[in-house]
This record gives C-alpha cells, sequence and structure tokens, in this order.
C-alpha cells in the first residue's frame, strides 16, 4: 500500500480525536453520531456495490437484525452488550451467507430486485412479531457504559463510533490492497479473467456479502443502544435506498465515499428539513424532492461521487516499492522438453445447430510454439475456450500434463498451470498495471481475507509484487508498472495480458490473437517478446491473424475452417498447401 494512503488514515484519526475534544453543541455532536452510524452501513455497500458491482438495497435490513438482537437479548435476558455484538454478528454473517449463497448466482437486474424482496421481508417480519413489539419496536434499553463511564450518548458515543469506523476502513483499506482484494475488484467487470486466473469468484461475492452486512449489523447493534429503542422504520426498504443513496452521492468507488456521502446526506436531511417548510411556508417532506433532484444531477454530472472530486485535489498515489527483500514464490515442476503437455481429443461444441468446433485433436509438446489458425468464425476462440474450461465441451476430452481437465472449472484448470490471454483484452482498468498483473499470481499464492485485514500478508504481498514486477520487466513493460491500466496503448495491454499470464507461472500459455490490433513497432516489441519466450523453453499455443508473426515464431501449425480441422504441419507446409490457401482465399484450386 502506499505512503500516502497510510498517512491519510493517521491524519484522519487525528481529526477524530480532535473532534471529540472540541466543544462542539449537542445538535453538532448528535450529527456526527448518525453520521458515524451511516458511514459504517456505506463501507459495505462501497465494497458490494462500488468495487464489486453487486447493488443491494437489502443493506438497512441487516442493520436491523443487529439492532433487534441487542435490544432483545439485552431487554428479555439481561445480556450485556459485547454478549448481544457477538450474538448479532453472527446471526446476521449466518443469515447473510444463506441469502448470498441463494442469491448472488443471479445476474443483472434480478440481484437488486431479490435484494428489495428479502428486505422487504425481513421489514415485515420485524413488524409483525409479537415478541418484537410489532411496529411499535422495542423501547428501554440500557446506554453503552465502560468501566463505569457512560459512552452510550453524546460524545463519549462519537468516540465509540467513530473508532468503530475507523477500524473498519483501515481493515477494508488493508483488505482491498491485497490478493483477495484484487480478486474483489475483478468481480464488476473482469469475473471471466479471474477465473481463468485461477480466482472463485462466486466464493468472494459471498464473502464481500457478508462482510458488508457484518458491517452494517454492527452499525445496528450501536444505533439499538444509542436511540435506546428499535422500530422497523429504519431497517425498510425506504432505507435500504438511503443507504445506497449516501454510497452514490459520496462516491461508490471509495471507502471514504462512504463517510463523505453519509456525512453530506445527514446534515443536508436535518438542514433542509428545518429550513425549507419555513422557506416555502407550508410544512411537508420537501427535503426528499431535493434530494431525487440531487441524485440525477450526481448521477448525470459527478457519477463517481463527490469524493472523486477530493481525490483529484489529492492527486494520484503508488504503491511504495518495498519488495527488494521477497522471497520467490514457489514454482511448478515443468514437463521435460519434448513431452506431450496439451493433448486435445476430438472436442467439439455446438451452438444450437451451429457446430462451432468439430471434432478437433491436436498435441502440444513442451517447448513448442504450436499456430492455431484459420479464417475468421473459424471456431479458434471457441476451441481456447474449451481447453480453459471458460466455456463446457459438448463433447471430446483434454488432458494437460497427462491429466484429464475436460470438465472442470475454468479456475481449477488455471490453478494447474495453463494461462491464457484474451482475444479482447480483459483487465481492471482502473487498477495499475502492476495490480493487473499480481491477479495473475493468485493461484500461487494463499493470503486470504483475515489475514490481508491483520495484515498476516506482508511477506506474501511482498512476493507478489516482485515477481508481477518481475514479469513485466520481462514484455519490456517495467517503465509502466504504476500507470493505470487503462491509459496504456493497445499493444501494451496486450503485453501486460501476457505478463499477467506468466505471473502464474504458467506450464502453457495459450494466447488469443496478441497481435491484433497492434501498431508496427508495437507488433515488432511482441516478436521480440514471443521469441524470447521461445528461447526460454515455455510452451505456447498461439491464435494469431498476422501470417508473418506465425510462420517466424511457430513450429507446427494446426489449420481450422469452419470448426473442423483441415490440416497440420510445419510452417513451410501449411503454406504450400493448396487447402490451406483455398480456406484463406476462398478459392478450390
Ligand atoms: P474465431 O476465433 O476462429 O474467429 P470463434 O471461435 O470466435 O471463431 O467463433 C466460431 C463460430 O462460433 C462463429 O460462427 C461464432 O459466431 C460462433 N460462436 C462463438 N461463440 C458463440 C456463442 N457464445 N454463441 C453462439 N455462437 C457462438
Ligand atoms: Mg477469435
Amino acid at each position: 500500500m502506499s505512503r500516502l494512503r497510510r498517512y491519510n488514515l493517521w491524519v484522519v484519526l487525528a481529526v477524530i480525536v480532535l473532534l471529540s475534544l472540541l466543544p462542539l453543541p449537542a445538535f453538532w455532536v448528535a450529527q456526527l453520531n448518525y453520521t458515524g452510524l451511516f458511514a459504517l452501513t456505506c463501507l459495505g455497500l462501497v465494497l458490494l456495490t462500488g468495487v464489486a458491482g453487486l447493488t443491494s438495497f437489502g443493506q438497512a435490513a441487516f442493520v436491523g437484525i443487529g439492532a433487534y438482537t441487542a435490544a432483545w437479548c439485552s431487554l428479555n435476558l439481561g445480556w450485556p452488550p459485547t454478549v448481544t455484538l457477538i450474538l448479532g454478528v453472527t446471526l446476521t454473517g449466518v443469515s447473510a451467507w444463506v441469502i448470498g449463497r441463494i442469491t448472488l448466482r443471479l445476474s443483472g437486474h434480478y440481484l437488486p430486485l431479490a435484494t428489495i424482496a428479502w428486505g422487504l421481508s425481513l421489514y415485515y417480519l420485524m413488524g409483525n412479531l409479537e415478541a418484537l413489539g410489532k411496529y411499535d419496536g422495542l423501547i428501554g434499553l440500557n446506554s453503552l457504559t465502560l468501566f463505569g463511564h457512560e459512552i452510550g450518548q453524546g460524545r463519549g458515543f462519537f468516540v465509540v463510533s467513530w473508532s468503530l469506523l475507523w477500524v473498519a476502513t483501515v481493515a477494508l483499506t488493508f483488505l482491498l490492497n491485497s490478493r483477495p482484494g484484487r480478486a474483489i475488484r475483478a468481480l464488476k467487470d473482469g469475473r471471466q479473467m479471474a477465473e481463468a486466473m485461477g480466482v472463485d469468484t462466486f466464493g468472494y461475492k459471498v464473502t464481500i456479502f457478508v462482510i458488508a452486512a457484518v458491517l452494517a449489523s454492527v452499525a445496528g447493534w450501536l444505533m439499538a443502544y444509542y436511540q435506546r429503542a428499535v422500530n422497523p422504520s429504519a431497517f425498510g426498504l425506504k432505507w435500504g435506498i438511503e443507504y445506497l443513496f449516501m454510497v452514490v452521492v459520496g462516491g461508490a468507488g471509495s471507502l471514504w465515499g462512504a463517510w463523505l456521502g453519509a456525512g453530506v446526506v445527514r446534515v443536508l436531511d436535518e438542514q433542509l428539513q428545518a429550513w425549507l417548510p419555513q422557506l416555502l411556508g407550508m410544512s411537508g417532506s420537501f427535503e426528499s424532492i431535493v434530494f431525487g433532484v440531487m441524485l440525477v444531477l450526481i448521477l448525470k454530472y459527478r457519477p463517481d461521487g463527490l469524493w472523486s472530486w477530493v481525490q483529484q485535489g489529492l492527486g494520484k498515489t503508488e504503491r511504495t516499492r518495498d519488495w527488494d527483500d521477497a522471497d520467490v514464490l514457489t514454482q511448478r515442476t515443468k514437463p521435460a522438453m519434448g513431452d506431450v503437455v496439451l493433448d486435445v481429443q476430438k472436442i467439439r461444441k455446438s451452438f444450437g445447430g451451429l457446430v462451432a468446433v468439430n471434432d478437433i485433436s491436436f498435441q502440444v509438446r513442451a517447448g513448442q510454439i504450436v499456430g492455431l489458425i484459420g479464417p475468421n468464425g473459424a471456431g479458434k476462440s471457441t476451441t481456447f475456450n474449451l481447453i480453459t474450461g471458460t466455456l463446457p465441451l459438448s463433447a471430446g476430452e483434454v488432458y494437460f500434463g497427462g491429466q484429464p481437465v475436460h470438465g472442470l472449472h475454468a479456475r481449477d484448470i488455471a490453478k494447474r498451470g495453463l494461462m491464457r490471454t484474451f482475444q479482447h483484452v480483459k483487465m481492471i482498468p482502473e487498477m495499475s498495471v502492476l495490480d493487473n498483473v499480481a491477479i495473475g499470481a493468485h493461484s500461487r499464492s494463499k493470503g486470504e481475507v483475515f489475514s490481508a485485514i491483520l495484515r498476516r500478508n506482508r511477506g506474501e504481498e511482498k512476493s507478489i509484487m516482485a515477481e508481477a514486477e518481475r514479469q513485466l520487466k520481462r514484455v519490456g513493460l517495467g517503465d509502466w508498472i504504476h500507470e493505470q491500466a487503462a491509459n496504456l496503448p493497445m499493444g501494451q495491454q496486450r503485453l501486460m495480458e501476457i505478463a499477467r499470464a506468466l505471473c502464474a507461472d504458467p506450464t502453457l500459455l495459450l494466447l488469443d490473437e496478441p497481435a491484433a490490433g497492434l501498431r508496427y513497432l508495437e507488433k515488432q516489441e511482441l516478436m521480440r517478446v514471443l521469441r524470447q519466450l521461445q528461447s526460454e523453453g515455455m510452451s505456447i499455443l498461439l491464435v494469431e491473424h498476422d501470417m508473418d508473426l506465425v510462420m517466424d515464431v511457430c513450429e507446427t501449425i494446426v489449420v481450422m475452417e469452419f470448426g473442423t480441422y483441415l490440416t497440420q504441419g510445419t510452417p513451410d507446409e501449411v503454406q504450400a498447401d493448396p487447402k490451406v490457401r483455398a480456406a484463406y482465399l476462398g478459392t478450390e484450386h
């Protein structure tokens, strides 16, 4: 993580301490307290919605589980706050896990709809249970105390809630800058890529859903003791939308967006409620109208939220280079030169009536570069998708290193050392080149969420960064490591994809049209990299349209046409073959 970002965290803590010492009026302390509670809930939403692209309207319901657990257990059983916290978090975690496993496979609009549905049902459950006081809720909780000191109201509560908020922000910052964090950031737009790098994307979706729910539950626990009462209206769909609103206003892409959004919405809400009726000379919830207009304007002119302004002012942060003393990641044992690495036997893929890949068979041996060519639509990319498990086979078998891999998930095939690039570059555009390439090392490392949050992953992180940098230098991108990936020209993006695949220490590399869209000099650079990999003994299966490149680097070439195997041979044999000429020229000789 960058030094600047770490330094920001300390500045924020200092501001919190300062605020707690200032003689602020009670009204403003109350605003800060609510801001802290809301921001804690919004932090999880940033992770879920902003970072991972999973829109949830159900966050308020998790706040409710935390709040009701605290209220019911302390009123009926007399349990202390520590115990109700642990119980609330456990209950929330388990329910989020169950709901997540059921709903997170839903795609598109179905997921947000599902979160609305269960947010509503939980609201009506709370409102209808006699034991929970129906729509009146539960009242009469004691305030929080610590060693006999009252900390449940005013400034004491500010210190408690904002400390928790700060700790949660620090933990999530650590998380997002780690091995699991990079996988989480790939969930929004890069799921197929992440799976091809060995990432269990569904597992991470469930994990962050649980984390977000637990943060909301802690906020609910705090809220119950602060208000000394709970009732369902604070946990219904209206609040589910409200939290999402705060995140969008503040900036869904950044953890600080949660802080800013919660604060701005809370303060504006109070002020507008006080002033608008006076100004207009009639009573009513006019603030809702203002918020509606505000949301539309922000979505139109500042879709990244208000925090993006602050971010512009702060400037770019770079990861501090601290990995010179890193241990080298473990390497795979490679097959001996000439051994069969990949054995493809009669693989077939039908899309409805179209047979895109029709009983294709070929082999790749260790140290070989094999070309797979054919006119557009011949089925080359589909063949790649079948070999790598990205698409399920209709028939046929694939053996990798002598082991059957047909029927396995893409991520499990990737873990065995079969790595690929994509015909259309797949990356996390807003992440640095270095972080993008580091995803390639996912299957060679094991640090998970807890080790990231507790910073037990530092050694492994250094090793991953060192490896990513080494691979970037290997493909000639050593000067670009801190650049944002989206800013790279096409040629460099393709090289970055190759570096990412190399980061996994692959036994076999599958490259899908690496020269497509490259300019002359970029192509020369790619050729240099391929020749270098060849001299290092890397096994490669290469799909490419640029014949000069294919003929130059490949030892064997397999030709396909309309999904069917045409021929194979050395570059000279293939070039001389009338069938191949006909396929490319579209004429029979
Ligand atoms: P190539 O990479 O050789 O240009 P592809 O493998 O992309 O060819 O496509 C082979 C054929 O399969 C094409 O006719 C294409 O339209 C079809 N195809 C590819 N993917 C799908 C899909 N997901 N659904 C339906 N048809 C597909
Ligand atoms: Mg293709």
